[in-house]
């Protein structure tokens, strides 16, 4: 009986190492869906260590985002072949990000429809070009972009949108700017599982320079009232409910207190940031965000140090 239980365990471990080796980085999620989580080299040429996944329907494939950039998206691509060979119908940009929306034109190439919401395809049509011209700034190498090229949306919405891909129901879902002006969620009712982007970050500081505080988290409520039983952030390893609500007090906590000192003209970046970092929830990654949000969105009219 022991002989058996052993044999039985040592079974299930091959197969959860043949899945894991079939799947790539893929981890699979649901049967109808896989996706990279809590990438644990977050450099720029590893997209950051941003989040991204997919949707298997009967019909066909959709991709939610694209990592940064042709290479990142190639290798995307191969860890899907391992899954499966739908063709990639849509690509699903949950906002316009370099990390999220970078190695789009990969799969367009294959046919795929870009779709995302209509404030951030203008985001995407407007900056896209420059943010790649200027990549070096985010510490991205010509190498690391090597091949990369833009690819707009082709399809927005500016409220709801039902995909469907056969057998499984997908609803793109607008509540109010918060990340960025047109970040969405993506819903997958039948599956309990959600795509937050980076409306939600876990364990890693968030990226706010773009953030509408107040919409953020109108938009966080409306993600907790979904009743998903796996949401997939933007970065960070599979997130529930506790991570959603942590979520909507950092950046409650962030933007107070960022807004007190900022009445008090701080203008010591070092010092804003030790204050700061008191005061916020702790985060294992991504602590370089704080200062960098400090400067764009709270400190940028503080008088310079002299
Ligand atoms: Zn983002």
């Amino acid at each position: 009986m022991r002989r058996l239980a052993n044999g039985l365990i040592v079974v299930c471990c091959l197969l959860l190492l043949a899945n894991t080796a079939q799947a790539g980085g893929l981890v699979r999620i649901t049967e109808r869906v896989y996706a990279y989580v809590d990438a644990q080299d977050t450099s720029p040429a590893n997209s950051f260590g941003a989040n991204a996944g997919i949707i298997i329907g009967e019909n066909g494939i959709a991709v939610v985002d694209t990592l940064v950039s042709a290479k990142e998206a190639q290798r995307f691509l191969r860890d899907i072949a391992a899954i499966s060979g739908k063709p990639v119908k849509y690509v699903i940009n949950t906002h316009h990000h370099l990390d999220h929306a970078f190695g789009n034109a990969e799969f367009a190439r294959l046919g795929a429809t870009i779709i995302a919401h209509a404030a951030d395809g203008s985001n995407m049509r407007q900056q896209a070009a420059n943010v790649l011209a200027n990549a070096g700034q985010y510490g991205l190498t010509p190498e690391d972009l090597a091949g990369t090229e833009i690819a707009c949306p082709d399809l927005t919405f500016s409220d709801r949108l039902q995909l469907d891909l056969g057998g499984v129901e997908v609803e793109l879902i607008y509540p109010a700017p918060s990340h960025s002006a047109g970040s969405i969620l993506v819903h997958l009712p039948g599956e309990k599982v959600v795509f937050a982007g980076d409306v939600l970050f876990t364990d890693v500081h968030p990226y706010m320079g773009e953030g509408d505080i107040s919409g953020w988290q109108r938009t966080l409520d409306l993600l907790a009232g979904l009743e998903a039983e796996v949401i997939i952030p933007g970065h960070g390893p599979l997130s529930n409910q506790k991570d959603v609500a942590e979520m909507k007090e950092y950046i409650a906590i962030f933007d107070r207190k960022a807004k007190e000192l900022a009445a008090k003209g701080a203008d010591d970046p070092e010092a804003a940031v030790a204050e700061m970092k008191k005061n916020l929830p702790e985060r294992t990654r991504g602590e370089w965000l704080i200062g960098a949000n400090l400067k764009i969105k709270y400190l940028a009219g503080s008088p310079p140090k002299p």
